[in-house]
């Protein structure tokens, strides 16, 4: 699922250099702060899961 980010890592995606090694699922991680899911290659959305406090995001439709 992607989400809507608003930061400087928004648009930063990152990939694999040659195949990929890891099953898809391996890519998300839990958020303890607000309890979303969220993809670790994204760099806009792990940016927003950095910050102490904040709200889930808005997923992208
Ligand atoms: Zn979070």
């Amino acid at each position: 699922m992607r989400y809507r980010t608003n930061n400087e890592g928004t648009g930063y995606k990152g990939r694999d250099h040659d195949r990929p090694i890891k099953p898809e699922a391996e890519h998300f991680e839990h958020c303890p702060v607000c309890g979303q899911d969220f993809d670790m290659r994204d760099l806009g959305q792990v940016l927003h899961h950095a910050e102490p406090e904040h709200q889930p995001l808005e997923p992208v439709s």
